[in-house]
């Protein structure tokens, strides 16, 4: 038996686009590697950007982001030369963030998949995908009119259509975060990015008890090494508390390290395997845009693979990739520009000294200019 769309994996893409689809008549089935308890306690991005929290909206599955995210407007700087908040719910466009821990989002969307009648498998490992036929380690074939491959980045679906001749764009930035969960309630305001010259320290509130931090550090860091006392340490040092005031401190839940990468694939899908999320690109977290790019996808997926099933119109599928990626590398430009921004060069070299020096300029550039806050705050919450 065939059903209308086979979707590999229950992250924010996969589960965003099984909700659409079954809002729209069309059946589909989601197979997931990982048992359901580790895929709703999955702790990683956090900011929603306003036009994700429209399609999660417009489809009904914003009632928990409703009732428990917040939101945020304002981001803080912080280098040797002082601080400075910007307003930028006040800038750009007037959009905001709002705030709600992606395992939530994702309770929240199985829950509505389920209750939405749709069929949902834990435990279902991919390991092949040709021509509509999906395999499964130890279980049966699936086989559909069209695979949706929403299993990030290290999944089968992107091999598979790299196998089949996609072309990748990559970039390395060569530097990576420690990125820490503490049980603390923020200690600002929303966010801030601190610019030292040991390293980037970035502050992410998550909710009243919860805080994401990073620390930049040497590429191949092993977690293990970071103690909670020297992250608190090094926290300390490169948010300037002796100046500014101390961090809230609490144990730390989790620390993993990762490495800033970006890529972008050069067409998300053919025939009959479409790509969304993680799967279709990488990108580097530093203006927090992963999130908000799958749902994105996931929406002009939804909309492409719905024609296609009830109307036999393909033109949609056809136009996926010219419709997501000018959207895609818009993300790509200001996030590869955020990372510039936060990350000076390590050494003290004459380059590294002209390197640093442009950093600051940057700075200094978002600090007093009234246009360049407006683009900023317009690329930071658009998508
Ligand atoms: P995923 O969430 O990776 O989901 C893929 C799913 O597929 C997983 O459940 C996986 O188990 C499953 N799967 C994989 N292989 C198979 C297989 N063979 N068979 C079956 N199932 C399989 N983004 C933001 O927008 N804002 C942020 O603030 C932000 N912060 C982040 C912080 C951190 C520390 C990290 C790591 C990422 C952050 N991101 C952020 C990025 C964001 O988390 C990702 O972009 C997002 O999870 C992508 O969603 P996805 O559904 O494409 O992939």
């Amino acid at each position: 038996e065939q059903v209308g769309v086979v979707i590999v994996g229950a992250g924010p893409a996969g589960l965003v686009l099984g909700n659409l689809l079954l809002d729209r008549g069309v059946d589909c089935v989601i197979l997931e590697r990982r048992a359901r308890a580790a895929v709703e306690g999955r702790a990683r991005a956090g900011f929603l950007a306003a036009h994700s929290v429209r399609v999660l909206t417009d489809n009904g599955l914003a009632a928990g982001l409703r009732a428990r995210g917040r939101t945020h407007a304002t981001c803080l700087f912080r280098g040797d030369r002082g601080e400075f908040t910007l307003d930028y719910g006040r800038l750009g466009r007037g959009e905001v963030h709002t705030v709600y821990p992606q395992q939530e989002l994702v309770r929240d969307l199985v829950a509505e998949y389920l209750r939405r009648g749709g069929e949902l498998w834990f435990g279902q490992e991919v390991e092949e995908i040709s021509a509509g036929r999906v395999r499964v380690r130890g279980g049966q074939d699936v086989t559909g009119r069209y695979v949706a491959g929403c299993d990030g980045h290290r999944g089968v679906a992107r091999r598979a259509l790299i196998a089949q001749g996609t072309r990748t764009s990559r970039w390395d930035h060569g530097v990576s975060w420690l990125a820490v969960l503490a049980e603390a309630p923020p200690s600002m305001a929303a966010v801030g990015y601190a610019l030292h010259e040991r390293g980037f320290a970035g502050h992410m509130a998550r909710t009243a008890s919860v805080t994401r931090y990073y620390l930049q550090c040497p590429r191949g860091t092993d977690p293990a090494e970071w103690s909670e006392d020297r992250i608190w340490t090094e926290l300390a040092t490169r948010m300037r508390t002796a100046e500014f005031g101390p961090l809230r401190q609490g144990p730390v839940l989790e620390k993993a390290v990762v490495d800033l990468r970006s890529d972008v694939l050069e067409s998300p899908g053919a025939g009959r395997l479409w790509l969304a999320g993680d799967a279709a690109g990488l990108i580097s977290p530093s203006a927090a845009k992963g999130a908000n790019l799958a749902v994105l996808q996931a929406e002009l997926l939804a909309h492409a693979l719905t024609e296609a099933l009830t109307r036999g119109d393909e033109t949609g599928l056809a136009r996926y990739a010219a419709d997501a990626l000018p959207r895609v590398w818009r993300a790509h430009e200001f996030s590869h520009w955020m990372s510039g921004l936060l990350h000076g060069p390590a050494d003290d070299g004459a380059e590294a000294r002209y390197g640093r020096a442009l950093q600051y300029a940057r700075l200094e550039s978002l600090r007093t200019s009234r246009t360049h806050q407006d683009y900023f705050a317009e690329n930071y919450t658009g998508i």
